[in-house]
C-alpha cells in the first residue's frame, strides 16, 4: 500500500490524496487550491502523474477545496467512477457550475479592466461540468461499497456540510480512515459527526483548527447578533464573505432566527451567488440530513421559507446590490476575497467606517480576505489601492470545522498503538501541534506529509 499526497499538505485547501492498494489506485478528493492567483493557477493546473488512469475517486464532500479540480481531472482523461453521497452529488453539481461561471466572469472582468495577463484563460468552463457529473455514483451513508481487488469503502456522516462524509477504506484486515472535513458538535441544521466504528491502522486527518479552541456554540449566536445589530443601528451594510455551501446556510439560519424572535427588525438579506436558489432546493430535498432540533423547529416548513432573502443569480441583480444602502446583509463568495462577487461589494464598503465585514470561517493566508482579517489598513482590489476604513470582525465559532478538542473527541475511537497518522488540511501552526497531540494519545506515528511525497507501507 502506498499513499501519494497530492494536495492540502501543510496547507488547508486543495484536498487530494492518491491511495494504491493491491494495485488499485484510488483518489481521495480532487480539491481546488485557493490562494494567491499565480500560485493557484500553477497548482490547480497540475495533476499527479497517471492521474487519468486511476481506478476510482472517493469524494468526501462538495466544498470547492475538495471537489473543485474534478473538471481538470476529467479534462485530463479520467473516466472512472466518482463515488459520493447523494447530497454531495447535488452540492458538487452546483458548486462546480458556480466555480466555472465565476472563473469565466472573473476573466471577463479582468479583460475589461485591461489586465488580461492576470488570468489568461479560465481553468474550466461550464461546458466541462456534465462530463464530471456523468461519472458520479451516489452511495448512501453506511453502505459498504466494493472497489475491486479486495478493497471496499464506507461513507459516514461528518457533520460538516450537507452530504459531507468521512471515509473508511478496508482491505484484508486493514482499515484506513480519511476524515475529509469534520464538523462541529451542536451546530444548527446538521447532525453531529457520526461516531467512528472502532480502531484503524492508518489515518489521514484534517487539522484546520487542530491547535485552536473555538468559542462554545452557545456564544456564536450572541456574537453574530451583535454584528447584525451594529449595522441595524448605523443603517450600514454587513458583508459576509462565505463559502456558498454550508456557512451561507448557517448565517441565513441565524438571521432568520433573530428576526423570528424579534431580536432585530426585518432587514433585507442578499445571497449574491448564482447557486443561492438551487442550494435552498437541495437542502429541501435532503431533510433526512437535518438534525432533530432543526426538524422540530421548522416543522413542515422549508428551511429558509420565512426569511426576507433575495437570491441574486444574474450579474445585473448583483450590480443592483452594489448600490443597496443599509441596513442590509450581503452574503457572497468567495471567503478568500480573491475572486467572486464579494470583491465588488468590498470595493463599495471598504472605505465606509460604518460598514462591517464579518468573516465566518477559515481564510487562506496571502489572500485579500486574510489581509483584511489581519487588520491591514490598505487593500488592493482589482489592481487599485484603497484605505480600509470599514469594520472587520471574525466569528471563528461559525466555522464548519471542529477545533482541536472536537477533533480529538471525534478521532478517539480510531486511535490505538498500531495506527499511523498523516496530518493534512491544516497550516503548520495548526497541524504540527495536532500531530503531537495524536502521538500523546498513543498512535505509533504522526507526521505532516509534503506535497507530492509518497508514504510506502
Ligand atoms: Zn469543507
Amino acid at each position: 500500500m502506498h499513499i501519494e499526497f497530492c494536495g492540502a499538505d501543510r496547507t488547508v485547501t486543495g484536498s487530494c490524496h492518491l491511495l494504491e492498494i493491491n494495485g488499485l489506485r484510488v483518489f481521495l478528493d480532487m480539491g481546488m487550491y485557493q490562494g494567491p492567483r499565480q500560485e493557484a493557477e500553477r497548482i490547480n493546473r497540475w495533476l499527479a502523474p497517471n492521474a487519468a488512469t486511476a481506478d476510482a475517486l472517493i469524494l468526501s464532500h462538495g466544498h470547492l477545496d475538495h471537489c473543485g479540480k474534478l473538471p481538470v481531472l476529467v479534462r485530463g482523461g479520467f473516466k472512472s467512477a466518482i463515488h459520493c453521497t447523494p447530497a454531495t452529488a447535488e452540492v458538487a453539481r452546483i458548486v462546480l457550475g458556480d466555480s466555472a461561471a465565476i472563473q469565466v466572469e472573473d476573466v471577463q472582468y479582468l479583460q475589461r479592466q485591461g489586465t488580461p495577463q492576470a488570468a489568461p484563460e479560465p481553468l474550466y468552463t461550464p461546458k466541462d461540468i456534465p462530463g464530471v457529473l456523468g461519472l458520479m455514483r451516489r452511495i448512501p451513508y453506511g453502505q459498504k461499497t466494493d472497489l475491486g481487488k479486495g478493497v471496499s469503502f464506507t461513507f459516514f456522516d461528518a457533520g460538516h456540510i450537507l452530504g459531507s462524509a468521512y471515509v473508511l477504506v478496508e482491505w484484508e484486515s486493514k482499515r484506513l480512515l480519511f476524515t475529509g472535513d469534520v464538523g462541529r458538535y451542536d451546530t444548527p441544521i446538521l447532525r453531529d459527526p457520526q461516531a467512528i466504528p472502532g480502531a484503524v491502522d492508518y489515518l489521514i486527518t484534517e487539522s484546520t483548527y487542530g491547535n485552536t479552541q473555538h468559542a462554545p456554540m452557545s456564544e456564536v449566536g450572541p456574537q453574530f447578533l451583535d454584528a447584525v445589530r451594529f449595522c441595524v443601528q448605523r443603517r450600514s451594510r454587513l458583508l459576509v464573505p462565505s463559502f456558498a455551501v454550508g456557512r451561507t446556510q448557517t448565517v441565513l439560519w441565524y438571521i432568520q432566527r433573530f428576526m423570528q424572535d424579534g431580536q432585530i427588525p426585518p432587514i433585507p438579506i442578499f445571497v449574491d451567488s448564482p447557486m443561492g436558489v438551487e442550494i435552498s432546493k437541495i437542502h429541501s430535498q435532503f431533510r433526512e440530513n437535518y438534525d432533530e432540533q432543526t426538524l422540530a423547529a421548522i416543522g413542515t416548513h422549508d428551511l429558509f421559507g420565512t426569511s426576507r432573502v433575495t437570491f441574486a443569480s444574474t450579474t445585473e441583480q448583483s450590480k443592483q446590490i452594489n448600490d443597496q444602502g443599509g441596513p442590509c446583509v450581503i452574503i457572497a463568495s468567495s471567503p478568500t476575497c480573491e475572486f467572486g462577487r464579494i470583491l465588488h461589494h468590498i470595493k463599495q464598503s471598504v472605505d465606509r467606517p460604518d460598514d462591517l465585514i464579518v468573516f465566518v470561517g477559515y481564510i487562506p493566508p496571502n489572500t485579500l480576505g486574510r489581509r483584511l482579517q489581519n487588520g491591514e489598513k490598505r487593500a488592493r482590489i482589482f489592481d487599485r489601492w484603497y484605505d480600509v476604513r470599514c469594520q472587520v470582525r471574525t466569528i471563528h465559532g461559525l466555522s464548519a470545522h471542529a477545533d482541536g478538542d472536537e477533533l480529538m473527541r471525534f478521532l478517539q475511537p480510531a486511535l490505538n498503538p498500531r495506527a499511523t497518522a498523516w496530518v493534512v488540511h491544516g497550516e503548520v501552526d495548526q497541524a504540527e501541534p495536532f500531530s503531537r497531540r495524536l502521538l500523546g494519545a498513543g498512535v505509533a506515528a504522526a507526521s505532516l506529509p509534503e506535497m507530492q511525497s509518497i508514504a510506502e507501507l
